[in-house]
C-alpha cells in the first residue's frame, strides 16, 4: 500500500491535574512534532501520466494551517481545569486560543483527537484519503501512535454537541 506521511512540528503548553504525576500539574511545555500516515481510500494503480495518489494539496494546506495557527503556542486544558474558567472570566480573548479536552490534554488524548480532526478535514475534502496514523512526539524519547478508529477511543463530548474534533473546521473548542 502506497501511504503519504507528513510532519509538522509545534510548540505547546499543557497540566495535567487528574491523574499524572505532580510535576505535570502546573502549567509547562513541549516541542512536539506531530506525523500523519494517509491512505488512498480507493487504492489504484498510478495513472501512468500524473503518477500521483490523490490530490492532497487541499488537506494538507487545511491540516497544516490548524497545527500552525491552533494547535502552535496554544495552551491545551480540559474542559473541568478551573484555569480555563479563569480565562474565560478575566481574559476571554485569550480564551479563544486554549485547546479545550475532555479530559486531561495527555499526548494519548490528542493523538486521538487530532486523528479524528483530520478524519474530518479528508472527509470534507472529498474522502479521497483517510489517516491511518497519528503519531505525536512529545519529547525525544517520549512518543505516542495510534492507528485505528479514534472514536473508539474518545470520550463522550460532554457539552452535548459535537466536539471540535469532529468538525472540518479551525476549532479547538
Ligand atoms: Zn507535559
Amino acid at each position: 500500500m502506497l501511504e503519504l506521511q507528513f510532519t509538522r512540528r509545534f510548540s505547546m503548553g499543557h497540566r495535567l491535574i487528574a491523574g499524572a504525576a505532580e510535576r505535570c500539574s502546573l502549567p509547562h511545555g513541549h516541542n512536539e512534532f506531530v506525523t500523519v500516515t494517509l491512505q488512498p481510500v480507493r487504492p489504484g494503480p498510478l495513472d501512468g501520466s500524473s503518477n500521483m495518489l490523490v490530490p492532497f494539496e487541499q488537506a494538507k494546506a487545511r491540516w497544516h494551517r490548524f497545527v500552525d495557527e491552533r494547535l502552535d503556542h496554544a495552551l491545551q486544558l480540559s474542559s473541568t481545569d478551573p484555569l480555563l474558567a479563569w480565562f474565560r472570566a478575566n481574559e476571554p480573548e485569550r480564551a479563544e486560543r486554549i485547546v479545550v479536552t475532555p479530559g486531561d490534554p495527555t499526548t494519548e488524548l490528542m493523538a486521538c483527537l487530532l486523528m479524528a480532526k483530520l478524519g474530518a478535514i479528508l472527509q470534507a475534502d472529498g474522502s479521497l484519503l483517510r489517516c491511518a496514523g497519528m503519531r505525536i512526539e512529545e519529547t525525544p524519547t517520549n512518543t505516542v501512535t495510534f492507528t485505528g478508529d479514534p472514536m473508539e477511543m474518545l470520550p463522550v463530548s460532554q457539552s452535548g454537541g459535537p466536539g471540535w474534533w469532529l468538525r472540518p473546521d479551525m476549532s479547538i473548542a
